[in-house]
């Protein structure tokens, strides 16, 4: 596998970052996760425009502008001769000695690209049979709407997920679901209209969240963005996630209990084919 690290092309076991890098110190850093399907990116403007709003939000220089990056991230596809891929993005602050408070000006930031395989025939396996999640404590700061590396919760309620045999942990913070620890949360109600968290510095706005609202409207599916409880989402009779990797996946269980008739519900699947077919439209 070939990585892409500050301006050079390197087989990505010898790619090394500094160990006074900002990523590596402070979570100093901020990333963006995209899917090329048969050699096309999806998404790709709202990748790119929600990794510009993150560097804006943290202050931070971009460490190329986006016509070059996208010249890069094809390249990175390219040499790893992918046709399905998962690409990594992710700038840091950069390199300097430790100290809180930034570097001075002109401190170069870190940009490192890494692509990898992905199987698509196995998301769709899995969201045949959907996936089970438990509900977690939201322990997180209070701007989770940027995409920071700084992911230790999201990896804690992750592995408790894992420890249970689910996919995913539905995080509660004051008894209203956010979202997962990687994905958006969705339920259905008695009328068929979908709901989700809306995009407060509470929530990240998924890229995936965007545009499945998308495909909701032209399928004339009401959508409405509002906090929903634990105890809503179990009754629910349809409940699913949304996030790059996994598109539009119907959960069947949350915390043990079974949502609905404990397989994929209709609206999900639907929406899950209008994404498919919108994301690959580009
Ligand atoms: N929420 C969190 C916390 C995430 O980490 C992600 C994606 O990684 C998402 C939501 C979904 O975002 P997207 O649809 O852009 O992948």
């Amino acid at each position: 596998r070939i990585a892409y690290v500050n301006g050079q092309y390197v087989p990505q076991n010898q790619a090394m970052v500094h160990i006074e890098d900002r990523g590596y110190q402070f979570a100093d850093g901020i990333y963006e996760v995209c899917v090329v399907v048969g050699g096309r990116y999806w998404d790709m403007e709202g990748h790119l425009a929600r990794m510009q709003r993150s560097l804006e939000e943290l202050q931070m220089t971009s460490p190329m502008d986006m016509r070059a990056l996208k010249v890069v991230m094809a390249e990175v596809v390219r040499r790893n001769r992918l046709k399905d891929a998962l690409v990594y993005m992710q700038v840091t602050r950069g390199v300097a000695p430790r100290n809180h408070a930034f570097p001075p000006e002109g401190t170069q930031p870190s940009l490192v690209i890494t692509a990898r395989r992905f199987n698509f025939d196995q998301s769709d396996e899995k969201a045949k049979k959907g996936v089970a999640v438990i509900s977690q404590p939201d322990i997180r700061w209070g701007r989770v709407d940027i995409k920071t590396v700084g992911l230790l919760p999201n990896a804690l309620a992750k592995e408790a997920a894992t420890k249970a045999g689910a996919a995913e942990a539905l995080l509660v913070r004051d008894g209203m679901v956010t979202e997962c620890s990687s994905s958006n949360a969705w339920i259905v109600d008695e009328t068929g209209a979908i709901i989700t968290h809306p995009k407060t510095n509470e929530i990240l706005g998924g890229i995936t969240r965007q545009t499945a609202i998308a495909c909701a409207e032209e399928l004339q599916i009401k959508v409405i963005e509002r906090p929903f409880t634990l105890e809503e989402a179990k009754a629910a009779p349809e409940a699913f996630l949304t996030s790059a990797t996994s598109f539009v996946m119907p959960i069947i269980s949350i915390d043990g209990a079974q949502i609905g008739a404990g397989k994929p519900g209709p609206v999900a699947l639907r929406l899950r084919e209008a994404y498919k077919a919108r994301a690959s439209r580009g």
